[in-house]
Parts: structure tokens; sequence; C-alpha cells
């Protein structure tokens, strides 16, 4: 079972912050930002290219229903999803990273050598 499978099953604890039947909300245990979420399908679901229409869609609400609830739906935040090797997926359970709580910096995240590609 994976570490976020765990997290589903109580296995492993986590700060909750929102669940309902198909989707969790915890704080990231290392933030990168003031706030900093991970919201997860609960059934195993490796990445976002794996992910079905409909479920996205009811996975589209709920980090709309989080935002709000966290109050970033006015002041902004960052939605994030690192798919696969290039993308820097560590955690092989689809999550997004809801990111906010101040202005958020955006840099290059990649050296210069893309501009010879
Ligand atoms: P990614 O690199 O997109 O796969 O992101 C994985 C994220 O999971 C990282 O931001 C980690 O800090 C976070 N993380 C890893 N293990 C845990 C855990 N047990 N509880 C909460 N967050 C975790
Ligand atoms: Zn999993």
């Amino acid at each position: 079972m994976c570490i976020f499978c765990k997290i589903v099953a109580g296995e492993l604890p986590s700060n909750k912050e929102a669940e309902n039947e198909h989707f969790l909300a915890f704080h990231d245990l290392y933030p990168k930002a003031p706030m900093h979420l991970l919201i997860i399908p609960k059934a195993h679901i490796e990445c976002f290219q794996e992910i079905d229409a409909h479920t996205m869609a009811g996975l589209t609400e709920f980090i709309q229903e989080v935002a709000r609830r966290m109050g970033l739906d006015k002041s902004g935040y960052r939605l994030i999803t690192n798919n696969g090797e290039d993308g820097g997926q560590e955690v092989k359970h689809l999550h997004f990273h809801l990111l906010g709580g101040g202005k958020l910096k955006w840099e290059h995240l990649h050296d210069e050598s893309h501009k010879n590609m």
C-alpha cells in the first residue's frame, strides 16, 4: 500500500483539513508556503494522466470548496500536480498541492539549457 493510501486507511497519521466520501485534504509535512495542503482521491490513482474526467469533476469541486474554506478563494492560490518522472512526482498517488497564504514566487523550473532544445 502506498503512503497516501495508508493515510486514507488511518495507518499513517496526517493533519486532515477536509474530507468527503471520495477525497481528502491534509497538510503537507514539509510546507513550501504558509498554507500547503495536499488534496487526493481516496482511491489509488497513480497520477493525473490516469484520472478519468468524471472523478476529476468531483475533485475539482472538492478543491474549490477547500480553497473557500481556507479563505484562499479571494486572495488566490496555486494548484500544482507533479506528473511522473520529469514532473518530479515523488509519491505515486495522485495529489494536488494547494499553496497559498501569501504572494508566491514564480521562477524558472529548469536551467537555461531548455532554450537550446
Ligand atoms: P510530490 O513531489 O509532488 O510527489 O509531492 C509529495 C509531497 O508529499 C511532498 O510535498 C512531501 O512533503 C509530501 N509528503 C510526503 N510524505 C508525507 C506525509 N506522510 N504526510 C504529509 N505530506 C507528505
Ligand atoms: Zn495510494
